[in-house]
């Protein structure tokens, strides 16, 4: 029998769900491709690693999405390790190849280490659900420890420090030192809590380098007055995991590193780099796309999301930010709508909404368009709402709410449980590449 026009998207994050999303009720068959059975809700990651939420407060299920598509779309679990552009197949690490007719790669991006010593074997990385378990496990199991030989206190058992001042490392050192202040501090009443540190070090003047300057002081000052040293103009050199030496000489003894400083493309970027030559990649590895997002000389291939190098109007590449995936998403599916028709591609264009960050409760930072600017408060309720908006299912936000009214309430955090039986990350290295 003949098959239907097939449309693969590879990865079910913010970018390929908008796409399947969008293609609802189109008279093709998608096929939504991921390695994890389920989509990951990235900016809320750090509450999972610092016990605020649960692993499946912030994840969905695919093939729950796919159904509530009406079986419009069907789902492959597999690790896409090649895409044969000439034969217009994904190949899989395991199990056949998928032939396609059109195809979208929103794979996204991985933890970038730039090859500084020991990062990629040392440093927890806070890119995936698996990262955010392993982080909150170690964590709680360094207390642990010091609890029953408090001699390691002396060595930086009790001591995070957290390698890139962007949003993600400044909601995790907000988050961290939250859970230290008010909750561990209870846990392990004989520890004199005040020797557990979160030291933050960003190699540029300010925190948060796409925000304002006045909302980077102000994020700052709220961290410097909640306890978290932020270490400005000074770089991480290289760490053993025990001692993280910086770019200015000092050594800071610690029993937890963390790397939030980059992101480069997925992998699969090399792949088309490798058939298309080394000109299809951007300076960052991104892949280059034409203004309708589809690869130069396969208008049948999309690339969105943190993968793409799409740019703007100016030439500025894209920040790798959601808004610019589930956008991308949306253009693309309505390309791949009109081409079934016959009509041409338009170019895509991102619409800013802005920026937000949090630092802990009634402290976040918000740049909206024409020039807003919020911040304490109001800023924490804005990014509040925006993210139970964005979560994907209905349960989720319910849960979420909960956890959130709850930890609001009691000064609690229901999810402090170790349940990553090997932590080190000396066993499981997080951080590829
Ligand atoms: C900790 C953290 C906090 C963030 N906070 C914010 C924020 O507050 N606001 C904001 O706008 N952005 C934030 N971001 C960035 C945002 O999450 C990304 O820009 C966005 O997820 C990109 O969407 P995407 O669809 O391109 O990729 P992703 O959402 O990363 O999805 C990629 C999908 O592809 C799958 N995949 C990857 N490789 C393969 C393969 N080879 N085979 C099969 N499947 C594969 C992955 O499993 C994943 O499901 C944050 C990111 C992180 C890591």
């Amino acid at each position: 029998m003949e098959r239907r026009h097939r449309v693969v998207v590879v990865g079910a994050g913010f970018g390929g769900l908008a796409v399947v999303r969008s293609l609802a009720d189109a008279p093709v068959d998608v096929v939504l491709v991921d390695g994890n059975n389920f989509h990951t809700f990235q900016p809320l990651l750090y509450q999972v690693a610092t016990a605020g939420l649960d692993a499946d407060d912030i994840a969905y299920p695919v093939r729950g999405i796919a159904s509530k598509r009406g079986g419009s779309a069907d789902v492959r679990l597999g690790h896409v390790v090649d895409i044969d552009l000439e034969g217009r197949r994904v190949v899989f690490d395991e199990g056949p190849a998928l032939e396609y007719d059109q195809l979208v790669l929103a794979a996204g991006a991985v933890t970038a280490t730039y090859g500084i010593p020991g990062v990629e074997e040392h440093a927890f990385g806070l890119k995936t659900l698996t990262d955010a378990l392993a982080l909150r496990a170690h964590v709680l199991r360094q207390f642990e420890r010091v609890s029953v030989d408090g001699s390691q206190l002396e060595t930086g058992a009790l001591t995070v420090v957290i390698g890139g001042g962007g949003p993600t490392g400044v909601e995790l050192a907000g988050g961290l030192m939250e859970l230290f202040d008010k909750v561990l501090s209870k846990d392990f009443p004989t520890l004199d809590i005040r020797r557990a540190r979160v030291v933050l070090v960003e190699p540029s003047d300010r925190l948060l380098g796409a925000f304002s300057p006045r909302l980077s002081e102000t994020a700052r000052r709220t961290l410097a007055t909640r306890g978290v040293e932020v270490v400005l103009r000074v770089g991480v050199a290289g760490t053993d995991g025990k001692v993280v030496e910086l770019t200015d000489g000092r050594r800071i003894p610690t029993g937890t590193v963390v790397w939030t400083a980059g992101v480069r493309a997925s992998p699969l970027a090399a792949c088309l780099a490798a058939q298309l030559g080394a000109d299809a990649l951007t300076q960052g590895g991104r892949v280059v796309v034409e203004a309708d997002l589809s690869v130069p000389s396969h208008p049948e291939v999309f690339v969105i999301g943190d993968l793409a190098g799409a740019t703007d109007p100016h030439g500025q590449l894209l920040p790798q930010v959601a808004p610019v995936a589930m956008q991308a998403g949306a253009h693309v599916a309505q390309m791949i709508r009109g081409s079934l028709e016959g009509r041409p591609t338009a170019a895509f264009r991102y619409r800013d909404k802005g920026s937000m960050a949090t630092i802990g409760r009634h402290a976040a930072v918000a740049q909206l368009p024409g020039g807003i600017r919020l911040s304490g408060t109001p800023g924490w309720l804005a990014w509040l709402g925006l993210h139970l908006l964005m979560l994907v299912g209905f349960r989720n936000r319910v849960n979420v709410v909960v956890n959130w009214a709850w930890s609001y309430l009691t000064y609690d955090r229901a999810s402090r449980l170790i349940v990553d039986p090997a932590d080190k990350p000396d066993e499981h290295p997080h951080i590829p590449g």
